[in-house]
């Protein structure tokens, strides 16, 4: 037997942060904020507070209801808090690289956590070694704490923004010193951050499902290239714009698969989003069918879509379970072959017989579809048509989305045809990026996965992509 990581797909997502100024309980509200955000991220969580003198940090490898229990938040003692959710992609897991980090300097402490990728982190840390500087992990987020204090005579505001500035990537970032709270984020807008309000005082999280879980109400997303601080004894928020020429690059991926279905994002709830989607699949890539099904969870919602716009009654063909954890033992070959499923199971009486229309949200490396798309034909479907609500994914993220390298993604080296061969399938059409545009009712999206149009120069020559994939 082989105890696994497991991981919920073949995509994963790089982190979720959360904050809470100026707020009793900040440790407890941000645990429950963690919580909310869990799919972001399971391999580590780490929470910061301050009771405006002395900075306090728990964290630790495993989910938020493993790390903490009541006597730990006890001790992060004070109304302000930051916290971190992790999923490893750049830097390497291991407890070193969990976060929120905490920075001790003789100028003040200060803690800080991120969600993203810093794609010019290589040259970064290389300029800032030579000056001296000895990192604690392997992770790109630490870079950020050594550009602030590598000029430490300057003002710390003019510090993080000039850091702020050398930084190219996609970023979220959360900056804790004893006195204020600082939320960036980066100029492209890559990845989300928002801003709630909860008796008067402020929450920040990466995602607004965790507003609604704490009780507290959305207030506006933090801007591309703003940066937003929150001060003791200052009634309103400071608003700066670091860098200018900002643009409304949020990673399409959120909207398609990463953020829960009722967050909203920028301005657009993500479950409409995705039902957009399968309501425009079902308007351009009509099929005769009985049955439409979505792979659960974040194609049930495009979908629904599907099966409203176009007729056919939607089915719970699939069913996951829920209980699969972040550690599992893997079935052997033997147990593989006498059936045992981990993840999905067909409805056999919902599915046998029928011509269904299957519905997910991307295709990766194509394995997980072809073992659904087994799993149905043994359970009796007459035909599979196959309707993914996102384009072909043909090019790698550099932006915290671990999304395989070039050689494993199935549609960067076949067709369509040949990939509707490879995963079994009857027929197979991939959603255009317009669609998306038009879904989320919006003119700009990053969709490098996609077209290879990144957001910002890579700092990798195209060779070295080819064949490491990425950083
Ligand atoms: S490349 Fe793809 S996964 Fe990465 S940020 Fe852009 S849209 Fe998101």
């Amino acid at each position: 037997m082989n105890l696994i990581k497991y991981f919920p797909s073949n995509i994963n997502e790089e982190c979720g942060v959360f904050g809470v100024f100026n707020c009793e309980n900040a440790a407890e509200l941000t645990y429950y904020g963690l919580h909310a955000l869990q799919h972001r991220g399971q391999e580590g969580c780490g929470i910061a507070t301050t009771d405006e003198v002395e900075i306090y940090r728990e964290r630790g490898e495993g989910l938020v209801t493993e790390i903490f229990s009541e006597a730990k938040l006890a001790k992060l003692k004070g109304d302000n808090a930051i916290g971190h959710v992790r999923y490893s992609t750049a830097g390497g897991s291991g407890i070193d690289n969990v976060q929120p980090f905490v920075f001790r300097h003789y100028t003040g402490d200060f803690s800080l956590c991120h969600n993203g990728n810093i794609v010019n982190s290589r040259a970064l840390k290389l300029m800032l070694e030579k000056q001296g500087s000895i990192f604690q992990s392997s992770s790109d987020t630490e870079i950020l704490a050594h550009l602030i204090k590598m000029d430490f005579r300057k003002d710390r505001l003019a510090a993080i923004v000039e850091a702020l500035n050398m930084i190219e990537g996609a970023y979220a970032f959360l900056i804790m010193t004893p006195k204020r709270l600082y939320a960036c984020r980066d100029k492209n807008g890559l990845r989300p951050l928002s801003i709630g309000k909860l008796n008067g005082s402020y929450v920040l999280s990466s995602e607004t499902c965790a507003f609604e879980a704490i009780g507290a109400t959305f207030s506006r997303d933090v801007e591309p290239g703003e940066m937003v601080i929150f001060e003791h004894g200052k009634e309103e928020i400071t608003s700066l714009t670091f860098s200018y020429g900002s643009m409304r690059k949020m990673c399409s991926m959120e909207f398609i698969y990463f953020a829960r279905p009722d967050s909203d994002i920028e301005g657009m709830n993500v479950h409409s989003f995705r039902k957009e989607c399968g309501r425009i699949m079902a308007r351009r890539f009509p099929v005769e069918a009985d049955v439409v099904i979505g792979v659960p969870d974040s194609s049930t919602s495009a979908a629904t879509g599907y099966a409203e716009e176009s007729g056919i009654p939607y089915e719970m063909g699939l069913i996951k379970n829920k209980y699969v954890g972040r550690t599992f033992i893997q079935p052997s070959q033997e147990m593989r072959e006498k059936g045992v499923r981990l993840k999905l199971t067909p409805v056999r009486s919902l599915v046998s017989g029928k011509r269904l229309v299957l519905i997910d949200d991307s295709i990766v490396r194509g394995t997980t579809s072809k073992r659904i798309i087994k799993m149905l034909r043994e359970a009796g479907a007459a035909e599979i048509h196959v309707r993914i609500v996102s384009p072909p994914m043909r090019h790698p993220c550099f932006y915290g989305i671990d999304t395989s390298t070039y050689e494993e993604l199935i549609s960067a080296c076949n067709d369509v045809e040949k990939v509707c061969g490879i995963i079994g399938a009857d027929s197979l059409c991939f959603l255009g990026e317009d669609a998306l545009l038009e879904a989320g009712n919006r003119s700009e999206l990053c969709l490098a996965c996609f077209n290879g149009d990144y957001p910002t120069f890579l700092y990798q020559t195209k060779s070295e992509l080819n064949t490491e994939g990425k950083f």
